[in-house]
């Protein structure tokens, strides 16, 4: 049963529910779920996840929970909540009526284990978290039972329910599983289901004052929402074992979990644990600086949903571990940004140019084009006027034949207005160009010459007397090496250069109200969306996207050289 006619590629995972599909394994039902932690903001691994996870439900006609993991209330927060559902949001997936919380099952997970130790398959353990590590053996050699592992039934009920009761501090005793502690399987060597917390949840505040661990509570979590394919990434492959276990010993609703290869990408981390380091050790300005790898900082940086999907799906479903290269999502980015953003002109590092032959006080509207790869969007006029700025960069004192701008006696192109030539350059005592005289030729109005004469550069401008001006952060990777972790600390590998601040850019005038979320094309520069914080009507503050090129693939091969 396929309910949706746009399917996106084939990966192992379709094949497992078309298969379940023809057997009638399910019924027909597909009902996924997105389970994360609230204990820091979702990344793009997380994205993949969620695209996942909502888009099969959405291809098959079927359903997806967003649900909160949120069993440990000491690194849980009410904030990450927030965030994770604004990102799940944006990305424009719906879980209807579906918005979950594991702590909402609380007291079903606790008759759940109620009802395990009465089957005498639990019981509760007065050793201590670091004697039961020290006691799980090794590989190689089995584990130590418990001394407890053989209390009565009833001796059992009591001390758990006077757990819960809040009779005993934290640590003293746990309830454990009785498995097996010779299994070859680490996971299966009577596992901890619950300890002794006494922590206020965000959400249960003080009402409890045990925790079940996350291997107790995410396949019980997964049943009791009717989830059929419990979709998570390779790390819990080896805990498949023990979900079953308890789900067997419980005799309850068994989901199937299917396991595939995390995101990673190069010169990225991606675990929270590690982001909240740069959070915490103020490496990065908070979880959605535009360097971070996060969905809110995607979508500071100017990332639209669209591409994050797109880049999503494009890098496939599969059981083996592999980097993504980071070049992929941006030219992802890249590539919807240059079919629906925006064209405008602005100036990073001015250079003022005076068309000496222009007049005065003239202010002339020439007509730019809003976006050459969608005509509809129409044009903009922007103002011509004898003082403009263009680009330092454009012009060299004695350039080299392949330099196509300006030069001593050379004539370019002011994009959309005239055909200008460069006539005298001024500099100061200490011999910096302050300024270019040039002439134009005003039988090239909208940049196009009456005798068919041709130039072959093309300048990107803005008035300088009709404009705004800006502040514009240039972002740059947020580490070095392609691999942040190499030499062992990704700390030691922060790229200084990550962001460059220009607190003066010109920008054509009507950007200084820019659209709250719209990433511009500056033209010849790159994608910048106005900063959602920092932008002010009349002071804005841009954001670089990415620039127009992959200029990194270059510049890394020099480094290494
Ligand atoms: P982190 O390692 O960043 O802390 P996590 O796996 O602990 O991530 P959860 O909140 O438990 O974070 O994750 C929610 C879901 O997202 C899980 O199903 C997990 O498998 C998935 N997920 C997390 N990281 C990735 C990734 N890099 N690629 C794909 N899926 C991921
Ligand atoms: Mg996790």
């Amino acid at each position: 049963m396929s309910a949706n006619k746009d399917r996106s590629p084939s990966h192992f995972i379709k094949r497992i529910i078309d298969t379940d599909n023809e057997s009638g394994k399910w019924n027909g039902r597909v009902h996924t779920r997105f389970p994360p932690e609230p204990n820091g903001y979702l990344h793009i691994g997380h994205a993949k996840s969620i695209c996942l996870n909502f888009g099969l439900a959405e291809e098959y006609g079927g359903k997806c929970n967003l649900r909160f993991d949120d069993t440990n209330p000491l690194k849980e927060e009410e904030e990450y909540v927030r965030s994770i559902i604004e990102d799940v949001q944006w990305l424009g997936f719906d879980w209807q009526d579906r918005l979950l919380f594991a702590s909402d099952y609380f007291q079903q997970l606790y008759d759940f284990a109620i009802d395990l130790v009465k089957k005498g398959d639990a019981f509760v353990c007065d050793l201590s978290p670091e004697a039961i590590r020290n006691q799980r053996g090794t590989l190689k050699d089995p584990g130590t039972e418990s001394p407890f592992r053989d209390r009565s039934i009833q001796d059992n009920m009591d001390l758990f329910e006077r757990m819960k009761a809040g009779e005993f501090s934290d640590g003293e005793r746990t309830l454990r599983a009785k498995i097996d502690m010779a299994h070859p399987n680490l996971n299966m060597r009577d596992p901890v289901m619950y300890r002794i917390l006494h922590a206020t949840h965000h959400r249960t505040k003080d009402e409890w004052c045990i925790y079940p661990m996350y291997d107790w509570a995410h396949g019980l979590e997964d049943s009791i929402e009717g989830i059929t394919h419990s979709i998570c990434t390779l790390e819990f492959e080896d805990h498949r074992p023990l979900y079953d276990w308890y789900l067997d010993a419980l005799d309850t609703y068994h989901p199937q979990q299917i396991e595939f290869a995390r995101l990673n990408l190069n010169f990225t981390v991606v675990s929270k644990r590690k982001l909240k380091r740069l959070v915490d050790e103020r490496v990065v300005d908070g979880w959605d600086d535009p360097r971070m790898p996060t969905i809110s900082g995607l979508r500071r940086r100017g990332y639209t949903p669209l591409s994050v999907r797109k880049f999503s799906e494009s890098v496939g479903v599969t059981k083996r571990d592999t980097v993504v290269d980071v070049a992929k999502l941006e030219n992802v980015l890249r590539n919807d940004l240059n079919k629906n953003a925006p064209r405008v002109m602005g100036v990073l590092d001015p250079l003022k140019v005076v068309i000496i032959n222009y007049p005065e006080d003239k202010v002339e509207y020439v007509d730019a084009v809003n976006n050459p790869e969608d005509r509809s969007e129409g044009t903009r006029k922007i103002a011509f006027t004898r003082e403009l700025f263009i680009e330092r960069a454009d012009y060299m004192d004695d350039p080299p034949k392949k330099f196509f701008r300006l030069g001593p006696g050379r004539e370019v192109r002011l994009k959309y207005a005239y055909f200008v030539t460069c006539y005298n350059v001024v500099k100061s005592e200490t011999g910096d160009i302050t300024e270019l005289h040039c002439t134009y030729d005003p039988k090239t109005k909208g940049g196009a010459a009456h005798d068919g004469r041709r130039v072959k550069g093309t300048l990107h401008w803005v008035s300088a007397t009709e404009n705004v001006s800006a502040k514009v952060n240039l972002y740059d990777r947020l580490f070095i090496n392609d691999n942040p972790e190499e030499g062992g600390d990704f700390m030691n590998n922060i790229n200084p250069n990550s962001l460059e601040i220009v607190e003066s850019a010109i920008l054509e005038r009507s950007l200084s109200e820019p659209v709250h979320g719209c990433t511009y094309q500056f033209e010849r520069l790159g994608y910048f969306i106005p900063d959602k914080d920092h932008s002010i009507p009349g002071r804005p503050v841009f954001n670089r996207a990415v620039s127009l090129r992959d200029s990194w693939a270059k510049q890394v091969k020099k480094v290494h050289k």
